[in-house]
């Protein structure tokens, strides 16, 4: 069987020119931009826009990669155009912020429709059979995928499978979490999503990634690479080598082998490029265990509150705006107003709580931290 290919590109700046050169190396190496762009096709950028963002804090994918990529797809004679379904609002102004839409004016590319979908039969799905699907992804002849390299609170990582949870419409993607509030069962959904969208191709900006409390409080830390593959199993298990992350740890990687997605052995994936010993960041600060299963029992439950990770609020950091409670996808809100006083920091029921950490991922102020109780630090080193 023929090994998955990874391209690992260096590239240490977001300078333009410097990036579409990179790019340019990126696609050569997997046999020219034509192999993912015809003449007339209409090719759709889906890259990872969160919360819009200044570029600099890392929490979206980098303006000139989107810029390099389009420029690149265009010149096949493809309409190019691109989108994402942030998880707050609607598309646009945060594009704006990230200046993303910028990028995208300049190479004249029409913005796609994510901020509404249709469903869609998902007959070979391993778990969720039904899918709602952003209209400009479902009006495409092929998607191009561009994730950013990032750590995140419930999965370790996210990055090339993750960034398709994006092609979810607004709050249905808050919807999935309440329904899948395992973490096996969640990545399960997401390589189920990737089967069925089938991006052509995807190209990964790890210029700087974003380490620490991902994916949108975390640190920008510099990696200096830029991966393309068209597997993303294999794609992500390069990732997290370079970061010294088992890929065993990332719950997508069985799944999507399960799923015939992709490869996450070494020995089912070619590295070509740099080699990865001479990228690698072993100082990368992410949470190298595995994440907890939630579905696993009544005694479970009993010692979800003792042993699994939660979120905890940052007084100091708080300025009581009620992000956190708004997306909260559980009913009563597991993080909630007490006695609905709204000039303090709200407060969690851990009971009620999924541990989804779409508040941790939403908190504008960066002010919701990942907690780690004395029994779940005291299981991970027996
Ligand atoms: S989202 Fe963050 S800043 Fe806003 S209320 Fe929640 S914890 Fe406080
Ligand atoms: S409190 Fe936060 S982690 Fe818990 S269910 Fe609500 S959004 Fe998810």
């Amino acid at each position: 069987m023929n090994k998955s290919r990874v391209i690992v590109v260096k590239c240490d700046t977001y300078e333009y020119e410097q990036v579409l050169k990179a790019v340019g190396t990126g696609f050569d190496l997997l046999g020219g931009v034509s192999a993912f762009a015809r003449p007339g096709e209409r090719i759709v950028m889906k890259p990872n826009v969160l919360i819009g963002t200044d570029p600099d804090r890392c929490v979206t994918t980098h303006p000139s990669v989107l810029r390099a990529v389009g420029e690149l797809l265009k010149a096949t004679g493809a309409e190019v155009s691109y989108g994402d379904s942030p998880s707050f609002g609607k598309a646009e102004p945060n594009l704006k912020k990230s200046g993303l839409k910028e990028a995208g004016d300049r190479l004249g590319l029409a913005l796609a429709d994510f901020d509404a979908g249709r469903s869609v039969s998902h007959k070979d799905a391993l778990l969720v059979k039904r899918f709602v699907i952003a209209n400009g992804v479902l009006d495409c002849d092929g998607l191009v995928s561009l994730p950013k390299l990032k750590t995140h609170g419930l999965v370790r990582y996210t990055g090339a499978v993750k960034n398709q949870f994006g092609c979810v419409p607004g709050i249905l993607k808050g919807q999935s979490h309440a329904r899948l509030p395992d973490p096996y069962d969640f990545a399960t959904m997401l390589v189920d999503l990737n089967t069925l969208i089938k991006p052509r191709l995807y190209v990964m900006d790890g210029v700087m990634a974003m380490e620490g409390n991902g994916p949108r409080s975390g640190r920008p830390k510099r990696l200096g690479v830029l991966l393309l593959s068209t597997d993303p199993i294999a794609l992500d298990a390069t990732a997290c080598r370079i970061i010294c992350l088992d890929p065993e740890v990332v719950p997508t990687s069985r799944a999507g082998e399960k799923a015939g997605l992709g490869r996450y052995h070494s020995d089912g994936i070619e590295v070509i490029g740099e080699a990865i010993e001479t990228v690698l960041d072993p100082d990368f600060e992410v949470n190298r265990t595995p994440p907890m299963s939630r579905s696993a029992g009544r005694f479970r439950t009993f010692l979800k509150n003792r042993t699994t990770d939660r979120p905890i609020i940052d007084r100091s950091k708080c300025t009581s705006c009620g992000t956190c409670v708004e997306m909260c996808p559980v009913r009563p809100q597991a993080v909630y107003w007490h006695r609905d006083d709204r000039s303090r920091p709200p407060r969690y029921s851990y009971g009620r709580c999924i541990r989804c950490f779409c508040c941790q991922e939403t908190c504008p102020e960066g002010a919701i931290l990942i907690d780690s109780p004395l029994l779940a630090r005291l299981s991970r080193r027996i």
